[in-house]
């Protein structure tokens, strides 16, 4: 099958028997749930794109098994301009949909997974790899949309695993049958879950001998008899129940993290990429985290919609030739781009793993994401400063339709007498979606939790920097140790 198309990728779903709930009732049609569509509109794009010449070159790849072309979200990276080429595709489908297009997670987790496979092989004489390739030409065959799955619930965070009371907190396996594995748990905070062709799981952890059984990664088909997903709540979400108004902010995408829970699913064999492995959940935890932190790109492309949210407002409210708001756009368009470096380095300075698979600068990709837990919450503090109160306290839709009240907000609300009040309105609208609104999941929250937490950068950059070497390098210019060019 060739690469899918918006509309064959929305087909592809409606065939999809997914046990979703949300609001206490099973959905009957995820596909046209007005909560959910956005998000499915989003990963659409991701299909769509890669048909249009002009992005052609950023959205689509070569596949390194069958020198096919493919959706890049499908592809493994092999040269350090792939890695590129990720980073400028997560920033345009971030500036073209205002929010998280879902579709990074199961790239990352495929990339991951190719060196990881191979790894455990080189090792344990497994075939973890030749499975895990013929897994990976099905997906690229068939240009699915995975679901990376990594974060369980984890219970008491003092305790490992095995010793949580109710041992489904974490992922793992309780039946071993000859033809596979029969797996129950959850996993928490899923970008994208109900929009996915596929669940690809891995450790959430670095697992020890005693949690063996926790240490495990496997592909599902995500209707796979067992799985229920919960749909998680977003501010402001049934506002998207309210017809196509301009409440909406933005009238098209949006995002969306469901809890999968996996109660008795079975997986068989050639679907399990590590089965107590667990010397190797280490490594293939850190290898998925740098992977998805580079992705964060895509926050720069949601910044460049807020930047220009920013400055609109500002001309619509006749001030955007005050230096202050000069200023704060520069300041604006500084941390943006500052993200979008972090992004581009870590790529540029990729390298080749064992297996052919180029990774990313594991401690770039940490500083870099390290900054989105910082930088947009910046941003946005000054595109609301900007906006004005009147973002949270506008009435709404109905109230500027109404044929009764309608004109007394058309006339207090005008700004410039040259822009349409509605235009004004609308772009509030936006900027209160992008920094308080569902989109703010995205754009904020997920900043801050999305591929870790702050603490997790700050460990990875503990053990990845060389404070010895720094020192020799301070001793040696001030005279304490001999240099090669001291006299
Ligand atoms: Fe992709 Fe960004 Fe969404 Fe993560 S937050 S899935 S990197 S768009
Ligand atoms: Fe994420």
């Amino acid at each position: 099958m060739a690469m899918m198309n918006a509309k064959q990728y929305e087909e592809s779903l409606r065939k999809l028997k997914l046990n979703v709930w949300m609001f206490g009732k099973r959905v009957e049609n995820v596909v046209d749930d007005p909560i959910i569509r956005p998000s499915m509109n989003a990963v659409a794009l991701t299909y769509e794109l890669a048909h249009r010449p002009e992005h052609e070159d950023l959205m689509t790849a070569t596949s390194h098994i069958t020198g096919k072309k493919t959706n890049r979200f499908c592809h493994i990276h092999q040269n350090t301009g792939d890695l590129v080429k990720k980073t400028k595709m997560g920033r345009l489908l971030g500036m073209r949909t205002g929010c998280c297009f879902q579709r990074c997670v199961g790239m990352d987790t495929l990339n991951a997974l190719s060196i990881t496979t191979y790894n455990i092989d080189a090792k344990y004489g497994t075939e973890y790899n030749k499975r895990f390739l013929k897994y990976l030409k099905y997906v690229q065959e068939n240009d699915l949309t995975c679901c990376g799955a990594m974060t369980d619930t984890k219970g008491d965070r003092s305790l490992p695993p095995h010793k949580q009371k109710d041992p489904d907190l974490f992922l793992h396996v309780v039946e071993e049958r000859p033809d596979g594995i029969v797996v129950s748990g959850n996993k928490n905070h899923q970008t994208g879950a109900v929009n996915s062709h596929e669940i690809i799981t891995m450790p959430t952890i670095t697992m020890r001998k005693e949690d063996k059984d926790y240490a495990i990664s496997f592909a599902v088909p995500s209707d796979t008899k067992g799985i229920t997903y919960i749909m998680g709540r977003q501010s402001c979400d049934t506002r998207k129940t309210e017809g196509m108004t301009m409440d909406r902010g933005n009238m098209h995408y949006g995002g969306h993290e469901a809890l999968v829970i996996f109660d008795k699913v079975f997986v068989p064999w050639d679907r399990v990429f590590m089965y107590k492995e667990y010397d190797f959940t280490t490594e293939l935890v850190e290898n998925f985290a740098a992977y998805h932190r580079q992705s964060y790109a895509c926050k720069s492309g949601v910044g460049d919609v807020l930047i220009g949210a920013a400055q609109s407002i500002a001309e619509y409210n006749g001030v955007e030739n005050a230096s202050h708001i000069k200023d704060k756009i520069v300041e604006m368009n500084h941390l943006n781009e500052t993200l979008y470096c972090g992004s581009i380095s870590c790529a540029a300075e990729g390298h080749k793993e064992a297996c052919g698979t180029y990774l990313v600068d594991v401690l770039l990709a940490n500083v870099s994401k390290h900054n989105v837990t910082r930088f947009p919450y910046l941003i946005a503090r000054l595109a609301q400063d900007i906006a004005g109160g009147l973002m949270v306290t506008l009435p709404s839709a109905a109230d500027f339709d109404s044929p009764d009240i309608g004109k007394w907000l058309k006339k207090f609300y005008q700004g410039k007498a040259d822009v349409p009040t509605e235009h004004r309105l609308r772009m509030l609208r936006l900027i209160e979606n992008l920094t308080l609104g569902t989109a703010a999941v995205g754009y904020l929250a997920e900043s801050m939790h999305g591929a870790g937490s702050p603490q997790a950068q700050r460990i990875m950059i503990s053990r990845r920097i060389n404070i010895k070497e720094k020192q020799r390098l301070a001793k040696e210019l001030c005279g304490i140790e001999k240099g090669d060019h001291l006299s």
